[in-house]
């Protein structure tokens, strides 16, 4: 149980890759805080599933793209559990279409959740580890964010930003004891990915050298890492997990 006793908060962890990360942080011993924004059920289900799992955790609703939201939820977590460990920046949503058919307004919604979200949680959990002098935060990219990719420019946009945030971040809080990396996940199995043509799901699958999607668990064992003693060393970096589709 190498995470005993810390304190975890996943954003988007009522389901796909962020559940995954919750049930693994809280099969490693953390206190989980299983942030989402509205889907209720799947809240309810992924909490079952860290009790299930032998973790310990909650739920907690708020929008990452919204500010005061974020602020109140992180205060409450401190307030209650005395700090925050580990923040896993995961939600994400996708709008995939070509550039020219896009609308601004799908844009907003891509870069808050996904650009904007990160940065509100990583500012607002960062002034408890910053206290505490200790933290791991790790950031969901994507591969696309280092290929780029037909009908996700908005999406490979904020997947790229986040890897030039996360630098960015590593390199002002190293001296805290805080480390910061980013996750780069291929093509995992989740309704994120479900969503996607048969004929595109095709195509990653014939490009990808191990020969085969990814599954969350395998994203979320990389976290686990990351978050734990055995990465003290690591910070600002890249770490990828795709089956090879990019290296
Ligand atoms: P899913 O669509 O399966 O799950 C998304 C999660 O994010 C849900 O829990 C959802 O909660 C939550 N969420 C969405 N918007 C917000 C918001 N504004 N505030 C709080 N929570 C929110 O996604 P995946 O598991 O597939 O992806 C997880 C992360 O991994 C994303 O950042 C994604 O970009 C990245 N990724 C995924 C890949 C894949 O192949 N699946 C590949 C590379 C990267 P609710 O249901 O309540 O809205």
């Amino acid at each position: 149980m190498k995470l005993n006793g810390q304190v975890a908060l996943v954003t988007g962890a009522s389901r796909g890759i962020g559940r995954a990360i919750a049930v693994a942080l809280g099969q490693a011993g953390a206190y989980v805080v299983i942030n989402y924004r509205g889907n209720q059920e799947a809240a309810e289900s992924a909490l079952e599933e860290l009790h299930g799992a032998g973790g310990q955790g909650e739920l907690c609703r708020f929008d990452v793209a919204i500010e005061t939201a974020v602020d109140a939820a992180v205060k409450k977590i401190v307030d209650a559990q005395g700090k925050v460990d580990i923040l896993v920046n995961n939600a994400g949503v996708t709008s995939d279409t070509l550039l020219i058919r896009s609308k601004a307004q799908d844009w907003d919604q891509v870069i808050g959740t996904n650009l904007r979200g990160t940065v509100l949680c990583t500012k607002s959990v960062c002034r408890a580890m910053i206290r505490q002098r200790y933290g791991r935060i790790v950031n969901l990219s994507s591969v696309v964010g280092q290929t780029g990719n037909v009908g996700q420019s908005i999406y490979a946009a904020t997947k790229a930003g986040i890897l030039g945030f996360t630098k960015s971040i590593a390199r002002e809080l190293a001296s805290r004891g805080i480390t910061v990396n980013a996750v780069a996940p291929g093509f995992i199995e989740t309704e994120m990915t479900a969503n996607l043509s048969p004929q595109l799901q095709e195509e990653f699958l014939r490009s990808i050298p191990l020969g085969r999607f990814g599954r969350s668990e395998e994203v979320a064992q990389l976290v686990v890492f990351l978050t734990g003693p055995g990465a003290a060393y690591i910070t600002g970096q890249v770490m990828n997990v795709n089956g090879g589709l990019y290296m």
